[in-house]
């Protein structure tokens, strides 16, 4: 059992070396292979089971691989005419990772940042309760991963900052949590959006500690023919 088993690599594979970790935890040795054959995910784990690089790994080697092609596409449509000059506007992520708290999304960003390391893929992160316009600044630098918490992701949508377009990787991190703290509105405002890839032609992955009725529905809503992991 190791990380080598799929290959998402070098770059990545380098990075999983540099992070001392040595061997995949049940979740990621489960996961990692369906997020690699691009099936949808419903995955039952706790905190503490490696769950945020079980997602982070293979999908940031996915737009990793999927190339200069789709990143040059993200940061034309990033760039818009004006006064005869092109400026940057909004950001258009090719994957977004929401989560409840902004703990927990400083966490998957560091996380991201050590994994994309030397990758050129940019990971940014955006949560309410701090400076919107330095969250701004740091998203106009470039984005093609984005760390998010519900509601302040609205907020960046309704100010023209990110577009959803392109966004062909979806995870719902703790999507329990976020439910419990009264979030479900904002997710499906951001998920349901016109201009958000339907499910099929993006690929959805969810985590969540337990699995009641109401993430079911979610389940239902948000994901295509997914596979079901319990660990
Ligand atoms: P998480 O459940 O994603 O919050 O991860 C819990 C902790 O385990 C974090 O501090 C990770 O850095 C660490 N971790 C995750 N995967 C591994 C692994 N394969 N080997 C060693 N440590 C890991």
């Amino acid at each position: 059992e190791s990380f080598h088993d799929v290959d998402m690599g070098e770059i990545i594979m380098g990075n999983i070396n540099l992070s001392r970790y040595t061997r995949p935890t049940p979740v990621q040795k489960y996961a990692i292979p369906i997020i690699k054959a691009k099936r949808d995910l419903m995955a039952c784990a706790q905190t503490g089971s490696g769950k945020t690089a079980a997602f982070l790994l293979p999908v940031l080697s996915q737009i990793y691989t999927d190339g200069p092609g789709e990143a040059l596409q993200a940061t034309k449509a990033s760039t818009q005419h004006e006064n005869g000059k092109y400026v940057r506007r909004k950001q258009y992520p090719m994957s977004l990772v929401l989560a409840p708290t902004r703990e927990l999304a400083l966490q998957i960003y560091d996380e991201a940042r050590k994994f994309a390391y030397r990758s050129r893929v940019r990971p940014c992160v955006v949560y309410g309760g701090a400076d919107i316009g330095q969250q701004i600044r740091e998203l106009e630098r470039g984005c093609h991963l984005l760390v998010a918490t519900p509601g302040r992701l609205v907020d960046m949508m309704e100010r023209g900052k990110i577009g959803l377009d392109y966004c062909k990787y979806l995870v719902l991190d703790e999507a329990d949590r976020m439910l419990d703290m009264g979030f479900e509105p904002q997710i499906r405002r951001i998920v349901e959006q016109d201009t958000m890839p339907p499910k099929g032609a993006r690929q959805t992955m969810m985590f969540s500690a337990t699995f009641p009725k109401e993430i079911q529905i979610l389940a239902r809503d948000f994901l295509e023919e997914y596979i079901f992991l319990a660990v």
